[in-house]
């Protein structure tokens, strides 16, 4: 809805806690993609894509070790989120930098460009465990990559946190792109500025952020 997938790429897995298997979104025969996803399609596999009832009705997806490999590295990392969103995109393929250039409109965004977003510099698909280790390298104990020519990969402990996260990257880039469209130099918000923004916690930028987002799935839906 948010356009952070264009078509049919992009997946989303949640480890299932205390095994070494997750859910995730696989292809079915009446695939329509990400957004269409039914809940048939959301497959039980373990961390290598080995599970029952794939066969000739469900495809895992071609970039399973984003998923897999993460959940084996990261035991924190509760949900994986790959999509291939078109302003993070750009911004990655022209080398715009992510600064600090706006305050309280999106605090947890701007916290990203604080921290900075680790690049992954490959364009190929991430098809085998040895392509995903490199990108997972590379994150390091960050939750967010931008993988340059390709897209962007994003982990949290929750779905919501997960997606959420993506919602607010996809804000900042956004924001950057459109802002270097503009020609003129945007700079970075004060030190001082920076200080006063509160963390306003997990239930707030979280929770009530994606259900906000699904209100609007569901009235979007309606029409
Ligand atoms: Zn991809």
């Amino acid at each position: 809805m948010e356009g952070l997938v264009e078509g049919l790429l992009g997946h989303v897995s949640v480890r299932i806690p205390g095994t070494n298997e997750m859910l995730i979104r696989c292809r079915s025969q009446k695939e329509q993609g990400v957004r269409y996803t039914t809940a048939d399609a959301i497959r039980r596999v373990d961390f290598d894509g080995h599970g029952p009832h794939l066969g000739e009705h469900y495809r895992v997806p071609n970039e399973l070790p984003i998923h897999g490999e993460m959940y084996k590295k990261r035991l924190e990392a509760g949900c994986v989120i790959h999509a291939h969103p078109p302003d993070a995109l750009i911004c990655g393929i022209t080398g715009l930098e992510f600064r600090p250039i706006f305050g309280a409109f999106n605090i947890p965004a701007l916290r990203m460009a604080l921290e900075g977003i680790p690049i992954f510099p490959r364009s190929c698909l991430i098809a085998r465990a040895e392509l995903a280790a490199p990108m997972i390298d590379i994150m390091g104990q960050k939750n967010i990559c931008l993988m340059k020519g390709h897209g962007i990969t994003v982990t949290g402990k929750t779905v919501e946190e997960a997606t959420v996260r993506a919602l607010n990257f996809n804000t900042l880039a956004r924001i950057t792109l459109q802002v270097a469209l503009t020609g003129r130099k945007a700079p970075d918000i004060g030190v001082e500025d920076i200080q006063e923004l509160p963390d306003l916690g997990s239930t707030f930028n979280d929770l009530w952020v994606w259900r906000c987002y699904v209100k609007k799935l569901q009235e979007e839906d309606r029409r």
